[in-house]
């Protein structure tokens, strides 16, 4: 794609990437294919192919965004299937992301708008404020049909397991092993401590000792996704100093996570630090040692002989921050399938359900369609339960059916010893 950026505006770092990636773009479209918007409601801007072309015009002419514009980019789920079928490389997310700081810059929001998105950016990356915002969401479940869409969403995010307790080491294991840490993750640390524990029995069954990195408590996602690049910069440079104490003082080996979302997130800071001298070379080092759980098992062990568990049906749900955002796709089928499972995938598999962050509560529309056709393939599927690689993914399918969810990692956990479930 011929771009006109002048040679003044290539000297910022910010407009010479996005210049690159746009210099990629053939404008072929294949990429429209797979995007779930483009799917759903079949306007050329609301296909990547259209938001390039948007997002070029924004950056390049350093103009301020018309609301008919920011409503095409809002509605972008930043699922990057996009970049999966695109064959000339062309990195969508980074491109979205300059232009979600750019639109933050300079296109004022309706009031209630900017409260909404402040509020999110203020919570959910806190996990005190985040268990109110639960407490908060359970008192207007009754009167919820009385609230405009986007905060019915929001209470979606209420799950009843609010105080999960973590356990490490229970003394059954020899961990004599070397060390790696799990990211507890933000939201996931308040309503996804099954996972956690879960996360923890496996690894420390395999003889890895588990140091839990809680604090910092948030990737920078949240902030990161809505634009809000001051606040996320603010987040990216404290984990980074402090994990790397962390990893140094423990001898961590890898970062865990088992929320692709914030894998994905993390794998990126060395690339969003590379021209800071400080920390591009400890920035590096998070992404470069960040591995996704089934990632990481995939790696060093395998999960055969558990023959208990031979008749449970289960079907995997590929988050795209998982098989997208980190190229994650086999290892976790593989794992699953080695632990005895009976293991089916879902069609369409690369169409986001929906969740995508806080998409589910900005654009809670598009986000039930996209949930109501995935709950339909997983119905079909006719499984006993549902596997998925993000909590998020898990909490927004949950409206749609009734097969319950369960994350990867507690399967394995449970056919390797660990309790049952669901
Ligand atoms: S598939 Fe890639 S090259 Fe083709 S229009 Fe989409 S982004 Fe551009
Ligand atoms: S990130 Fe997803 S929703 Fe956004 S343009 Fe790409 S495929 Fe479409």
């Amino acid at each position: 794609m011929r771009t006109e950026f002048t040679a003044a505006q290539l000297t910022d770092p910010g407009l010479d990437e996005a210049n690159s990636i746009l210099r990629k773009c053939v404008h072929c479209g294949f990429c429209n294919s797979t995007c779930p918007t483009f799917k759903l409601l079949g306007d050329e801007l609301d296909g990547p192919r259209g938001r390039i072309y948007l997002l070029k015009n924004l950056l390049e002419h350093d103009e301020t965004p018309s609301e008919k514009i920011v409503s095409h980019i809002d509605r972008c789920l930043s699922c990057l299937s996009c970049m999966t079928t695109c064959p000339s490389s062309v990195n969508y997310m980074h491109l979205v992301d300059a232009g979600r700081s750019y639109i933050e810059k300079k296109f004022r929001r309706p009031f209630r708008d900017r409260l909404f998105r402040r509020l999110l950016a203020m919570t959910l990356p806190n996990p005190a404020r985040f268990r109110l915002l639960l407490i908060f969401s359970r008192l207007l479940l009754p009167i919820r049909w009385l609230l405009p869409g986007r905060f019915q969403g929001a209470l979606n995010l209420r799950t009843p397991s609010a105080r999960a307790k973590l356990k490490q080491n229970g003394g059954t294991q020899d961990l004599t092993g070397k060390a790696v840490g799990l990211v507890a993750g933000c939201v996931q640390q308040v309503i996804g401590g099954d996972i956690n524990s879960a996360s923890i029995r496996l690894l420390e069954r395999r003889g890895w000792r588990v140091h839990l990195l809680s604090e910092p408590a948030c990737c920078g996602a949240v902030e990161h996704h809505l634009g809000k690049e001051a606040l996320a910069e603010k987040r990216f440079r404290q984990n980074i100093t402090d994990w790397i104490e962390h990893v140094d003082e423990h001898g961590l080996e890898a970062l865990i996570v088992n929320a692709s979302g914030c894998g994905t997130m993390l794998k990126d800071y060395g690339h969003l630090f590379r021209n800071d001298e400080s920390l591009a070379a400890d920035a590096g080092r998070i992404s470069g040692m960040t591995r996704d759980i089934a990632e990481f098992l995939s790696d060093h062990h395998d999960m055969t002989n558990n023959g208990d568990v031979e008749q449970v049906r289960v079907v995997y749900q590929s988050p795209c921050s998982m098989q997208h955002g980190q190229k994650i796709d086999s290892q976790p089928l593989t794992l699953l399938r080695q632990a005895g499972f009976n293991v089916k995938e879902l069609p369409e598999k690369y169409m986001c359900c929906g969740s995508a962050g806080t998409y589910n509560i900005l654009q809670p529309a598009i986000a039930a369609e996209l949930g109501e056709r995935k709950a339909v393939y997983i119905e079909q599927a006719d499984v006993d339960v549902v596997a998925s690689g993000n909590m998020a993914c898990m909490m927004h399918l949950r409206q749609f059916t009734d097969v319950p969810f369960v994350h990867t990692a507690e399967l394995l956990d449970w056919a390797t010893g660990g309790p049952k479930p669901f």
